[in-house]
């Protein structure tokens, strides 16, 4: 399946895998890049020395394009921008915050930007600062996410008479039928988080996996809009918060709950109760853990199918 991005990207399939904290280390980011997608590596949660030694490793377990997704509100951010440069990674996913910011100094260096959006304002802004690609994330997306709660089916129809560039859809995308839908509403690849969390090389503590798997719809909310909004799969942690703005408690008092390290607490080590648990709305229909190329075997094989499909129920 070629088409403008695949070719842009120099990868067989159009799905790129989410840099989700905590999840995504060189062992997923260069499995989906063996299986023909774009591997990222997840730099949010990592220190600069851990970020060159996941550079390296995936670089020796992969002659296939990957990428490091760089939030940009990272402490150490010029550090991580001097790695991946230094070490000539291809293509930089940079996200949480202006795409003008780094955007022209990475494509000094020959490296291919993308920068993740949610609405349109940001979506024209990337194009402005001379981005390849945007991945539009909606609403239904784990982790980070937007403040207006757009979701995925009308985001991406909404950018895209306005972007000339290739369209990423992202959020709620974990089957081969979405993916086909994100094509159809005129996207030309999709990025996947919380399918990839639920793979076995996911770096994701064990207990978190099992909890995506056994997730049930409705178990997922985006929450803290006064700080940074983040879509988590409710536990204690969450009953907490509820129960502070039940309080009317104050910005300051809602970053003193949340403290320091929660992600890492959640995700990485398994403490699935006071630990943030950052997943999308698909979680629900994640019922396995498997390998991260079964995984894109599968996506792009149910969407060839739908597509098809979706072809003869119209004929
Ligand atoms: P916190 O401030 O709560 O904690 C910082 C965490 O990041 C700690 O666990 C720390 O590890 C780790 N870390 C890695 N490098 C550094 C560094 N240079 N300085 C300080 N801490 C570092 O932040 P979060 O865990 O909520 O988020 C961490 C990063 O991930 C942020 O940059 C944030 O923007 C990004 N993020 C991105 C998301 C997304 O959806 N893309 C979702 C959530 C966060 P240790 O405990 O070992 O010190």
């Amino acid at each position: 399946m070629q088409n403008v991005l695949t070719n842009l990207l120099g990868i067989k399939y159009p799905i790129i895998q989410g840099g989700m904290i905590w999840c995504s280390s060189w062992k997923l980011a260069a499995a989906v890049s063996n299986a023909g997608g774009l591997g990222v590596i997840g730099s949010g949660s990592m220190y600069p020395s851990e970020l060159e030694d996941n550079i390296i490793k995936c670089k020796q377990n992969t002659l296939n394009p990957f990428a490091v997704n760089i939030p940009l509100l990272y402490p150490d951010l010029d550090q991580h921008i001097k790695l991946c440069v230094d070490h000539k990674v291809p293509i930089v996913i940079t996200s949480a915050g202006n795409p003008s910011a780094y955007t022209s100094k990475l494509k000094e260096h020959g490296i291919i930007v993308l920068h993740v959006v949610s609405n349109l304002k940001f979506a024209l802004k990337c194009q402005q600062a001379g981005v390849d690609a945007i991945i539009a994330e909606g609403f239904e997306a784990g982790g980070h996410n937007g403040r207006e709660e757009t979701t995925t089916m009308c985001l991406i129809p909404l950018l895209r008479p306005h972007i000339k560039v290739p369209l990423i859809a992202a959020g709620g995308i974990g089957s081969g039928q979405a993916m086909a839908a994100a094509l159809c509403l005129g996207a030309q690849g999709v990025q996947v988080g919380s399918r990839f969390v639920a793979s076995h090389e996911s770096s994701a503590h064990e207990s978190f996996k099992q909890a995506v798997v056994e997730a049930k719809d409705g178990q997922t909310q985006l929450t803290l809009k006064e700080l940074t909004p983040v879509r988590l799969l409710k536990n204690a942690f969450y009953e907490k918060i509820e129960s502070a703005y039940a309080l009317e408690a104050t910005k300051e008092q809602l970053e003193q709950l949340l403290g320091r390290g929660r992600a890492k607490k959640g995700m990485y080590l398994g403490d699935l109760e006071e630990g943030e648990l950052e997943i999308g709305q698909v979680s629900a229909s994640i019922d396995k853990i498997m390998f991260a190329a079964e995984i894109v075997n599968e996506l792009m094989n149910q969407c060839k199918e739908s597509l098809k499909s979706a072809q003869i129920q119209m004929s």
